[in-house]
């Protein structure tokens, strides 16, 4: 398959079948199989009986996968993670009476926060910053403390740094206290065991892009029947309308509006991969190892981890910038690039820092292979100084 633009060719060859573009060491979009993107090469009727057999499939995967008994559904959102996010939010938290508490610690925790305002929905938020952890008992004595919460909104991995957050003690702080929980799981799901309805989950978003390995064009929201059925008229946008959607999918198979047909057969096929490579076990268990590698050989070679090695997931990892007054990030990055490797800039507010993702179709091979392109690089920039820039 050759691209369109003139590119550089890496000198560590690209995914197969693009041997010319680089690694996508970020969060999503990341780099899929070529399997996954071999079946993109079909043009499929969103009406057809065979695609609405795919959206059914899917969405009876994606339920199990989750570990939801009969009581759940799962509503397909057209659109990125942020949509699903803002439906599930528009659908399911009060607009008075009682609010939501939001648990944040990093940008996306912020954005939720951020869009239950815009929407105008009461909303009150525990601010951990950027990569602090938040405990249990926290949340406990927040819902202790305000009986007018009635809702609770957490990120399961926060990418913003790769911290991982206990969702499964604060389900149950929640549950005890008989509120709602819902979870933002975006970058986990499919490489973090989540047992939706034995951990006392009530809703779920995620999207195609990331732990499952699909491309980017769609979202999704597991969440009780009963709650959806609640939401019915709640929701504060036509085409964001879980209950409209599910709607229109049990009614016909169809979307309401259309579909990212593309996506959905990947994801279809990436979700094959996923059970054929030995489910969520093994592939969280890939991760795991590209992130042990990556961690250990950056700590060889002198860079700080913003995260403890007990905080940080498998998902992303957090270097801080050296101080080294050689060290550029713009141009650390483009060298890298040329190598064959495309890295993402740090979104902490605070500490100047960078991160590499360790999901997607890589392996330790990958990984070996980013170290010694980020040696040769720290070398062709003259960095000795591996000590972080001050916070
Ligand atoms: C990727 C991600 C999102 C969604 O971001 P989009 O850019 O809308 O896909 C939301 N939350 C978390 C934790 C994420 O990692």
């Amino acid at each position: 398959m050759t691209t369109t633009a003139p590119r550089i060719i890496p000198t560590f060859k690209g995914p197969a079948g693009q041997e010319d573009m680089p690694y996508l060491l970020t969060p999503g979009p990341l780099t899929t199989s070529r399997s996954v993107k071999l079946t993109m090469l079909a043009d499929w009727g969103s009406r057809d009986i065979e695609f609405r057999q795919i959206v059914a499939d899917i969405r009876k995967a994606l339920v199990k996968l989750a570990n939801c008994g009969p009581a759940y559904e799962c509503v397909i959102m057209q659109g990125s993670g942020t949509f699903a996010i803002e439906a599930a939010l528009g659908s399911f938290c009060p607009s008075s009476g009682t609010k939501t508490l939001v648990v944040a610690n990093g940008a996306y925790g912020d954005r939720a926060a951020n869009i239950l305002e815009r929407i105008g929905r009461p909303c009150l938020k525990i601010d951990k910053g950027d990569s602090a952890a938040p405990s249990t008992e926290e949340v406990a004595s927040a819902l202790d403390a305000d009986p007018g919460i009635s809702h609770v909104w957490m990120i399961h991995c926060e990418t913003t740094s790769g911290i991982v957050n206990r969702i499964d003690d604060v389900a149950k702080a929640v549950k005890e206290r008989g509120r709602v929980y819902m979870v933002d799981a975006m970058s986990s799901f499919g490489a973090l065991p989540l047992d939706m309805e034995a951990s006392g989950i009530d809703v779920m978003v995620s999207s195609s892009n990331k732990c499952i390995e699909g491309v980017p064009g769609f979202s999704y929201v597991l969440v009780r029947r009963d709650m959806l059925e609640a939401s019915k008229g709640k929701c504060h946008s036509l085409v964001l309308d879980l209950f409209d959607q599910w709607r229109g999918l049990e009614a016909n198979g169809q979307f309401r509006f259309t579909p990212p047909t593309h996506a959905l057969v990947a994801f279809h096929q990436a979700l094959k991969e996923h059970e054929q490579q030995g489910g969520v076990a093994a592939r969280g268990n890939r991760y795991a190892r590209n992130a042990q590698i990556l961690i250990k050989g950056m700590q060889d070679m002198g860079f700080t981890t913003l995260l403890g090695d007990d905080e940080a997931g498998p998902i992303i990892q957090t270097f801080l910038t050296p101080r080294d007054p050689n060290f550029d990030f713009e141009q650390f990055y483009e060298s890298l690039r040329a190598r064959g490797f495309a890295i993402y800039p740090g979104k902490l507010t605070k500490r100047p820092s960078f991160r590499i993702g360790t999901i997607g179709q890589i392996d330790d091979k990958v990984m070996n292979a980013v170290l010694e392109a980020i040696g040769d690089v720290l070398r062709e920039m003259k960095v000795t100084d591996l000590v972080p820039l001050e916070a």
